[in-house]
């Protein structure tokens, strides 16, 4: 796996265990090389398929918002090690903060809630239980999303790039000057969405920005769109936003 997103290597395969340790920059997937994250590692509880699939669905478009309890217990399992981690390389937790990916305003009021919310809500009160003197804090409103991304469709990649620059903000920089961040969100799938939030994050001084999702699509998912269902009334979110890193521009694409 990529050190810092997590995405599937594939070269286990081709690198049997016996082998010579592969150096730190091997451990890195092509996108992570070429274009460093502005967030120190991203992570996932699962993969975006069976039951995890239905009961993000079931949360976000059927509104059964107690889902979001159980879904934030489990991003607290995969905080709890990325936390430990970060101990491991000199950037222990404390006093950090738990921020959603945000919702444009109009969103949220049609759909009634930020799903995002309800799972970051959830999973620091499940890590305050676990890890008290790392001392979770839930922000809402720190980071927020200046206008709506939903219809990227029909876009080239570098009009969806160019779509999500300067999207999310940080209304008061030194909310969050300083401090240690955990952004929260259900799906990650190119990064882009959690790269625009470090970014804006990181701009505002924030030390250290830390991505957990609930799941992530597998990489054949990711290859072969065509087989997914996706139904009509669904939106992607982290998809929707998806900025495939246009290959002129940036030197690669993603999924490829
Ligand atoms: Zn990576």
């Amino acid at each position: 796996m990529c050190l810092r997103c997590s995405e599937d290597l594939r070269i286990a395969t081709f690198f049997p265990p016996t082998t010579t340790a592969l150096k730190p920059e091997d451990q890195l997937c092509q996108p992570c090389r070429l274009v460093p994250p502005p967030f120190e590692r991203a992570v996932a509880y699962g993969g975006y398929a069976g039951t995890l699939r239905s009961l993000i669905h079931a949360l976000k478009y059927d509104g059964m918002t107690a889902i979001a309890e159980r879904l934030g217990v489990r991003l607290a399992d995969v905080l709890l090690e990325l936390g430990d981690q970060a101990a491991s390389v000199g950037m222990a937790w404390k006093d950090v903060l738990v921020l959603p990916v945000p919702m444009h305003a109009a969103k949220q009021k049609q759909r009634g809630f930020n799903h995002a919310e309800l799972l970051a809500r959830s999973a620091a009160k499940s890590l305050h239980a676990r890890r008290s003197e790392w001392n979770p804090r839930l922000r809402i409103g720190m980071l927020e999303r200046r206008r709506a991304t939903a219809s990227q469709s029909g876009l080239t990649p570098h009009q969806r790039r160019a779509n999500l620059r300067g999207v999310f903000f940080v209304p008061r920089p030194e909310q969050v000057a300083g401090r240690q961040v955990l952004l929260i969100d259900d799906i990650y799938t190119t990064g882009a969405t959690a790269r625009a939030c470090s970014q804006a994050l990181r701009r505002a001084g924030a030390a250290s920005v830390w991505v957990a999702t609930v799941a992530r699509p597998q990489r054949e998912t990711f290859a072969a769109p065509q087989f997914v269902q996706i139904a009509d009334d669904e939106e992607l979110p982290m998809q929707d936003d998806v900025a495939f890193w246009d290959s002129k521009q940036e030197g690669f694409q993603l999924g490829k």
